[in-house]
């Protein structure tokens, strides 16, 4: 399948060719598991496709820079595409078909979406990049019915994301299962990130201050109010070289609402966004259980 020469990976740039190649497949009753990235694959994307591998027959990783979720037009442009470097990635992981569609492709009947997650659109990443959720909500649910999969996986990295496709699938009724998967980390702690190469060496270094910022607060749970741990952590961040904080709290894990005794609460998760230099950054760490 030229100009991409990769014997086993099956790349497809239309829905009608993936669509056909798929049918025989789900016909003769083999799972496909969904992968959806925007490219740029790193070792976090790679775990996603190991746990499709372990649970389904075919694995589907579908690369597409989705401009409806970029707020920023500066991001959009910068945004990694290492296609190639992606591709033999794949393959050396053996995923199965890659879909690879053009924005006109996916956006050909300009269809405006109308659909509100309610609040959970509007805090957090939605109110920091205003519309980014209406447009992964528009997006992954053309991928899903474009691919069908019986089962997607995403990052717990992207958290709010996570929550937003689990109401996608609720509110149009999709027949299809969900995984979050764990945060797959530098060595320093950083969370791995497509945008983490806009990072300088010593900005990266600097950034494994946030996984520390996190892992402290989650020691002092149950030691500290809540309003002061988020204090801490937010002038901690503050201290980074080059760091703007957006925000650091501590939040349930179904809507997203404020904790304010986590011994009464089932799950507390922090969730944090902060500017490194020009890199914005968002991270997260369940804090109970
Ligand atoms: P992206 O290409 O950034 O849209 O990410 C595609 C998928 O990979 C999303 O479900 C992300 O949550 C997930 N992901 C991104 N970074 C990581 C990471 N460090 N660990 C695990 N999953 C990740």
């Amino acid at each position: 399948m030229p100009p991409y020469p990769f014997s086993k990976l099956n790349v497809f740039k239309t829905k009608s060719a993936l669509g056909e190649y798929l049918a025989p497949f789900r016909k003769s009753g083999k799972r496909i598991g969904f992968v959806p990235t925007m490219g740029a694959l790193h070792a976090g994307h790679i775990s996603l496709i190991q746990a499709a591998k372990k649970e389904n027959d075919l694995v589907v990783c579908s690369i597409f820079v989705n401009p409806t979720q970029f707020n920023d037009p500066e991001d959009l442009k910068k945004y990694p595409r290492p296609v190639e470097k992606d591709l033999a990635l794949l393959e050396e992981h053996h995923c199965d078909v890659v879909f690879m569609p053009e924005v006109e492709e996916m956006y050909a009947d300009n269809a405006p979406w109308t659909h509100d997650f309610g609040l959970l659109e509007r805090v957090f990443e939605g109110k920091f990049r205003a519309g980014h959720f209406r447009g992964v909500g528009q997006i992954v649910k053309m991928l899903f019915e474009s691919v069908e999969p019986h089962h997607a996986y995403f990052g717990q990295k992207d958290f709010q994301q996570f929550l937003v496709i689990k109401k996608l699938v609720s509110d149009f009724h999709m027949p299809v299962e969900l995984t979050a998967c764990p945060i797959v980390r530098e060595a320093n702690g950083l969370a791995m990130s497509s945008r983490n190469v806009h990072l300088s060496l010593e900005e990266r270094s600097n950034a494994g201050q946030i996984f520390r910022i996190l892992s402290q607060t989650r020691e002092n749970l149950y030691l500290f109010p809540v309003a002061e741990l988020e204090k801490t952590a937010m002038e901690q961040l503050a201290l980074i070289p080059g760091a703007s904080p957006e925000y650091f709290n501590i939040v349930n894990n179904t809507d997203l609402s404020a904790v304010t005794n986590p011994e009464t609460e089932a799950v507390c998760v922090a969730l944090v966004a902060v500017r490194i230099g020009k890199t914005r950054l968002i991270d997260n760490m369940i804090l109970k259980p």
